[in-house]
């Protein structure tokens, strides 16, 4: 097979962190690829069109520091009241991750898709790759798996955990994007639901955040977080293509509600449903510290804490009826007062028994209520940054991941 290319850092999975940790990583002055399956850069904002970015403050104090809050500040984003999320402008979030990995000197290959790993002596050696030509491999010192689905953990023989105790996971969703909508008259959410429901539009009770965001408000143009696909395995590609098939077909149910029961949508057109489907959880990676709701509610720093962050417990139904929604609403209510937050340890990055292998973003080592806080992007810029750094130093250091120089990551970190 042939070896395609060689880096010093090796970050599979172009997301929020993925982008995070390669631009990292390169300022580090390290040679380092980054690796994407699609052709942009974004990962579930970009391919399955995720409509908003969660807050980046506690309320008090920003805390997606430095490379989060880069992507803020590129993006013009302004805080004007607490928590704030923010609409995604697609391509304006798509480009200016293009531009901080090319400012970096990041090696971007995209249409690579993950598919093996060799090892030696309990190290990955290389990655391997089906491409447009095939087959390759790509040779790294290091890697960081930021796929979102710890695909790259688990092939490197790393334990992880799946679901709940009979290992169902969070619903799924197909994001969309929506025209035609008159914003000026304030399509609300919930509006009319029950009613809808009890007409017979809707096939499943799914009353959670049915409304069109306001992305692209002064053409009326929003993006759409709605509709849940239940029982979906993200392992498996039968269940994935299933759920594919039955989005967009809850997504014409919602057009027809928009249509009949929502002020300000009645000429409401699904512009476009997303290639890909929006996973919301997925493996989570064995690593040498799991991160529990116990340090939710704690809130005391890790010693080797790499960040701080603050977000509810955000746990979609797992079934179309109203208990689904009652649980929804309990896990979220789970939340921190005004300048709260819970401390991020490194060693929730770092698998366990591969050496040279740090994880960020949606599938760190945590628990699955605390995947539901961590998963939102403005957190996977903190994990996401803080592997690539941490990476840049075993990497110097010519050490194992969990025998990295802590206070040196620390240090390096933005402040
Ligand atoms: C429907 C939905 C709505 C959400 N809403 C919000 C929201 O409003 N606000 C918010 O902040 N968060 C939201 N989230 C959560 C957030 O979008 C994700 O948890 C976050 O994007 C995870 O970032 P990541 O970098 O870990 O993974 P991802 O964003 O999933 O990126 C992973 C990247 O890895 C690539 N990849 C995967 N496998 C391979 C492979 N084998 N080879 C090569 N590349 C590969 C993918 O193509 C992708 O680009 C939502 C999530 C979903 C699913």
């Amino acid at each position: 097979m042939p070896v395609y290319a060689e880096g010093e850092i090796i970050v599979v999975g172009g997301g929020p962190a993925g982008v995070a940790a390669a631009v990292m990583a390169a300022r580090q002055k390290k040679r380092v690829i980054l690796l994407e399956q699609s052709g942009a850069l974004g990962g579930s904002s970009a391919l399955c069109m995720v409509a908003e970015l969660m807050n980046f403050d506690d309320g008090e104090h920003f805390v997606s520091r430095g490379f989060g809050q880069e992507v803020f500040d590129r993006l013009g984003l302004r805080i004007t009241e607490k928590r704030a999320w923010f609409n995604v402008r697609y391509e304006a979030l798509k480009r200016v991750y293009d531009d901080m990995v090319t400012e970096a000197g990041v090696d971007v290959l995209f249409y690579t898709r993950l598919s093996d790993v060799l090892k030696e002596n309990g190290r990955i050696s290389h990655a391997i790759l089906s491409g447009p030509s095939g087959p390759c491999a790509i040779r790294g010192d290091f890697f960081i798996d930021a796929t979102g689905t710890g695909l790259l953990s688990s092939l490197a023989g790393a334990a992880y955990a799946y679901g709940d105790e009979e290992g169902r996971t969070m619903s799924a969703t197909i994001c969309s994007l929506w025209g035609g909508v008159d914003f000026s008259r304030k399509p609300i959410d919930w509006l009319h639901y029950d009613q809808a429901y009890a007409d017979g539009i809707f096939s499943q009770y799914d009353k959670v955040l049915p409304g069109i965001k306001r992305n692209y408000r002064e053409v009326g143009v929003g993006g759409g977080n709605v509709g849940h696909c239940f029982g979906v395995d993200d392992r498996d590609i039968r269940s994935l293509s299933r759920a594919m098939l039955e989005g967009r077909r809850i997504l014409s149910e919602y057009e027809s509600y928009y249509k009949g029961y929502v002020p300000g949508c009645e000429n409401a057109v699904l512009i476009k449903s997303a290639d890909f489907i929006g996973i919301r959880e997925s493996r989570r990676i064995v690593c040498e510290y799991t991160l529990t709701m116990d340090s939710f509610f704690a809130k005391e720093p890790f010693a080797d804490e790499i960040g701080r962050y603050s977000y509810p417990v955000d746990i979609h139904p797992m079934t179309p009826d109203k208990a689904g929604v009652v649980g929804f609403s309990k896990a979220i209510s789970l939340r921190h007062e005004d300048g709260e937050t819970y401390s991020i340890p490194y060693r929730c990055l770092v698998p366990k028994g591969v050496d040279n292998l740090l994880v960020a973003g949606r599938c760190i080592g945590t628990d699955r209520a605390m995947q539901a806080s961590t998963r939102v992007i403005p957190c996977c810029y903190i994990t996401g940054q803080a592997a690539g750094i941490a990476a840049a130093v075993c990497v110097e250091n010519n050490t194992p991941a969990r025998e990295a120089d802590v206070a040196t990551i620390q240090a390096r970190l933005p402040s």
